[in-house]
């Protein structure tokens, strides 16, 4: 496992090919409560990427992870500073041509570390998804997070929908980068069960109008680094699952 932002032109050269993998983390620049860094979903991405690619680079497979994208539609935090939301089109049509420069060069499959969950993001990587296999002839591997089946293994919090700078996020930060935690800010926070997913399926379309004032769910004051360190290595597992569904290799249970 390599990140190519790393090597040089010949190294990718002699690292493509149709049973390499080039691994994209996908987060956003966004607000996560009052005690995690803006840059929360794109380190929960990184650490995705890693330890996916370190599976899957133990089972013989050549794999790059690129640098990530951390810039994505994030209309549900767009009123909170330091946000910066993309529109859906633009997100769209980046993926698209990430996913044709890969295919140019020989790469197998574009894997999708995605730990951003906003609805209008996630359409439109749905809407790159569909667009690269009809029209860049790369195989792409996204388990989208939200859904079966991969939700069912991310905990209660998460499968409760309350799932954004909650004790789910927040466990990760505090596993990659604990330095970025606003400890004395985190640890007053009172638990916000309010549901995302409902919130969304209800059609609200921020997160004050979903119940989140200060741009968290869940409960942040229960995090634990390592219940972060359990929770990256399933989301390598499931990304490791991903990549081997799509390249016929195996199936993701
Ligand atoms: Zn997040």
């Amino acid at each position: 496992m390599q990140p190519l932002a790393a090597m040089t032109w010949e190294e990718a050269r002699e690292a493509a090919g149709p049973r390499s993998a080039a691994v994209l983390p996908v987060g956003a620049t966004e607000a996560h409560g009052p005690h995690l860094p803006l840059e929360t979903d794109v380190i929960i991405a990184q650490a995705m990427a890693r330890c996916g690619a370190a599976r899957l680079t133990a089972r013989g497979l050549r794999v790059v992870v690129l640098p990530p994208l951390a810039y994505t539609a994030a209309a549900f935090a767009q009123g909170f500073a330091g946000t910066v939301s993309l529109r859906a089109e633009t997100v769209t049509a980046t993926l698209v041509d990430i996913a044709g420069s890969l295919a140019r060069h020989g790469f197998g499959v574009l894997a999708i570390a995605n730990a951003h969950l906003d609805p209008g993001h996630l359409t439109a990587l749905d809407g790159a998804v569909t667009a690269i296999r009809r029209d860049a002839g790369l195989a792409v591997a996204f388990p989208n997070l939200a859904a079966k089946p991969w939700a069912l293994r991310l905990g209660e919090e998460f499968r409760s929908g309350a799932c954004h700078a909650g004790r789910f996020e927040t466990s990760i930060v505090l596993a990659e980068r604990p330095e970025l935690v606003r400890e004395g800010a985190r640890a007053g926070l009172a638990p916000n069960p309010a549901s995302l997913s409902r919130a969304i399926r209800n059609g609200k379309r921020s997160f004050e109008e979903a119940g989140g004032a200060r741009a968290y769910f869940g409960s942040p004051a229960q995090a634990t680094a390592e219940e972060g360190r359990l929770t990256v290595e399933v989301l390598g597992e499931i990304l490791d699952e991903a990549v081997r569904a799509e390249l016929g290799t195996g199936r993701p249970t």
